[in-house]
């Protein structure tokens, strides 16, 4: 283990690692950030959970000057939720330096704002490939003083078809620039990307000690017909309460999701056809544990920021050996196994031999016996959320709806869960039972003296 103070970073950068409790660094920032405040290049294999948007976050910090108004760091991420993450680790790290101006510009979200708050260029940019290239070609937005050009979970970005726009990109920013590729897996396009993109770079690969994280891995062959059957039955033999189920398709994604609902379970589908405010609401949800079981497709599952799970259940095999590693890799906790579920039907045994020849190793099959659904039962989940219709456009804070609840409704403070600020809705968890309760209390009385709309979830 190294000690950030190591490092020859700002003392500003140093005081927002003491107020993170960040004090030792992670494996992928132990070696990813000398080079990188040297100003090398480097491309490095980070999972989300590594560390790497702390690493990246802090290398551009480093070199960032905030008295010149030109844009100075971009960083690219394949979708939305993702950008929100980075830009939000970032703030906080910079939150010593005054004066950072750091913009979010994500498609699916209406241009006019964004243009609205690009009369200046900011210092930092996060956001996605295809949007900022809009406004580069539009000219909202100016490349010409770029020092650092960051590539999150580039992988995800070719699988989404950003290639050509990363590639236009670059051609509309300086030239000398310092590129910081990372990539949860490095397949040949990875690689082409970082010959075209990079001079001379450090590469970094982190191994995850064996006995920090270890997965189960578990295969059942089964009938299509009886899929949902075993689903159901696997998610109470392993007492799921926290699970994320994979589907190759979003039609499948909402039927298995229907499905379990009806039979008692909490469960929720999120896929990229869902409204944004939606996809929202069902990340929300999971993470405060009112809902337990999350229904994905790939794509939609990467703006979830969670990675220790205790259950990944692969309801349809992955296409490819990659999403496969990426959907594992979603769980085991440090010191807790996680426990990754594949179900695989005759006509898809092709792509489990594909898995099975890249990990080298035979793949855990597993005898599944499938019994008939017996009635339904609730497996619900511990939690409800309430949504408030006010946010931070009103200046309400997470301290002001605990308050609320402590104080008038009369809640103890072990019954509030986690609560979500966003800009013009607030959501907050509640212990099951109390649920009810705290809704016809939060209506009957005021939220830091005023009435908003409230309802359950
Ligand atoms: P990431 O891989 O960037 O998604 O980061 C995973 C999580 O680790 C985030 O919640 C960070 O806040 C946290 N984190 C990053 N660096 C450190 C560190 N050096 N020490 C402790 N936590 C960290």
């Amino acid at each position: 283990m190294t000690a950030f103070t190591t490092l020859p970073l700002k003392p500003s950068l140093l005081a927002s690692l003491e107020t993170l409790g960040y004090a030792e660094m992670t494996p992928v920032q132990a070696q990813s950030l000398p080079p990188m405040l040297e100003g090398r290049d480097v491309i490095a294999q980070a999972q989300t959970g590594s560390g790497k948007t702390a690493a990246f976050g802090l290398s551009l910090l480093q070199t960032l000057d905030v008295d010149s108004i030109r844009l100075q760091a971009l960083v690219l991420c394949p979708t939305r939720e993702l950008a929100d993450q980075v830009s939000k680790a970032i703030r906080k790290l910079a939150a010593n330096i005054p004066n950072v101006k750091l913009l979010t510009l994500c498609g699916g979200m209406p241009l006019g704002p964004q243009l609205a708050s690009l009369t200046h260029d900011p210092h930092i940019v996060v956001g996605t490939p295809g949007r900022v290239q809009e406004h580069l070609k539009r000219e909202s937005l100016h490349g010409g003083g770029i020092k650092v050009l960051v590539l999150d979970e580039a992988d995800r970005m070719l699988d989404m078809g950003f290639s050509e726009a990363i590639d236009d990109i670059v051609g509309r920013i300086a030239k000398h620039h310092q590129t910081l590729l990372f990539s949860a897996t490095y397949p040949q396009e990875i690689r082409a990307i970082s010959q075209r993109m990079q001079r001379e770079p450090v590469e970094v690969t982190v191994e995850t000690p064996h006995d920090e994280v270890t997965i189960e891995q578990r295969f059942h062959e089964v009938d299509p017909a009886q899929k949902i059957d075993a689903l159901a039955q696997l998610l109470v033999k392993e007492h799921a309460d926290h699970a994320l189920v994979f589907c190759n398709m979003r039609r499948d994604v909402d039927a298995v999701a229907e499905e379990l609902d009806r039979r008692g379970f909490s469960a929720l589908a999120l896929h990229g056809d869902m409204e944004q405010r939606d996809r929202d609401e069902v990340l929300v949800r999971f993470a405060n544990r009112s809902c337990s079981i999350l229904v994905a497709t790939d794509v939609a599952a990467r703006g979830l920021d969670i990675t220790a799970l205790p259950q990944v259940i692969s309801y349809d095999i992955a296409h490819d050996p990659d999403t496969h590693t990426h959907r594992i890799g979603r769980t085991g906790r440090a010191g807790h196994p996680g426990l990754a579920i594949t179900l695989c039907t005759t006509r898809e045994r092709p792509k489990a031999n594909n898995i099975e020849a890249l990990s080298g190793k035979p793949l855990p099959w597993h005898p599944l016996k499938i019994s008939p659904p017996r009635g339904k039962t609730l497996h619900l989940a511990p939690m409800k959320t309430l949504v408030i219709d006010a946010g931070r456009q009103d200046k309400l804070r997470p301290g002001d709806i605990l308050g609320a609840l402590t104080g008038d409704a009369g809640l103890k403070a072990d019954t509030i869960g986690k609560i979500d600020v966003y800009a013009t809705r607030a959501y907050v968890a509640i212990k099951r039972d109390l649920a009810n309760k705290a809704l016809e209390r939060l209506r009957a009385g005021k939220i830091k003296g005023r009435n908003f709309r409230v309802r359950a979830l």
